[in-house]
């Protein structure tokens, strides 16, 4: 099985074979071959453990995070999720809000859409272990209704600290609800699709592909997402360059 196919199987992507002399379908054609194997796990420069200092504000952050009550979904909480993975990632995924399974466990992710997210990471060519995860907001929107602008706006800020901490090479904007709020735009998933934007302080470059759980109920838009995997790839390879 070729690279490519091993990858689109990942994602749960159907893979086409030829029969024969009829010609490879569209989106096969469109997504062409990858230039060369992802390499899993973080390159071996990335150091996996933060020194002290770092460790101490990011316990302080994480506490405060925990006992925060600057908006009405600390009411309805179970707990706060303050992100998972590694401190010194250079790709930070971000999420829209914690699902019921992400409040009850108090970890991003977790649940059948956690899954697809680690398959698209694996196409990327990392472990979930080896990027960092989190939302645009931190505590469960009750109902898993859209976050309101005033609970972004109370929670944000602990994002942008996280990102200041960790300090990314690029940030993953999963689906439309994470990509506006963080880019503070109403333009629509398919025209932020494609392109590099800019997020926060740190004008940190961040690309924006569907989210999983919007993939799991339309299938047949994974095809899209390899294509956007492939972007985030040469990004990010561009970026360890230099260019
Ligand atoms: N969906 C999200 O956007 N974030 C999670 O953590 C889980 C599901």
């Amino acid at each position: 099985m070729s690279t490519r196919d091993r990858y689109l199987e990942a994602l749960g992507v159907d893979v086409w074979k030829s029969r024969g002399r009829r010609a490879p379908p569209l989106e096969a054609a469109a997504i062409g071959a990858l230039d060369a194997p992802p390499t899993l796990n973080a390159p071996a420069t990335v150091p996996l453990a933060a020194p002290a200092a770092e460790e101490s504000s990011w316990e302080a952050l994480r506490a405060q995070v925990g006992v925060c009550t600057r908006c009405e979904l600390s009411q309805t909480r179970t707990q706060t999720v303050f992100g998972v993975g590694n401190r010194r990632a250079e790709v930070m995924v971000i999420g829209e809000a914690p699902g019921a399974d992400e409040d009850r466990q108090g970890e991003p992710f977790v649940g059948r859409a956690g899954q697809l997210l680690n398959s698209m990471l694996r196409a990327m060519g990392h472990a979930r272990e080896t990027v960092y995860i989190a939302n645009v907001l931190k505590c469960r929107p009750p109902g898993n209704r859209e976050p309101r602008p005033t609970e972004v706006a109370c929670c944000l800020p602990y994002l942008q600290q996280q990102v200041d901490m960790i300090q990314p090479r690029l940030m993953v904007a999963v689906g439309r609800v994470a990509a506006q709020n963080l880019l503070g735009t109403d333009t629509p998933l398919a025209r932020l699709r494609g392109l590099v934007h800019r997020f926060g302080t740190r004008a940190t470059p961040l690309i924006v592909t569907y989210h999983p759980a919007y993939l799991l109920r339309s299938p047949t838009e994974k095809r899209k997402t390899w294509v956007d995997l492939k972007f985030i790839r040469a990004e990010l390879a561009r970026a360890r360059s230099g260019a």
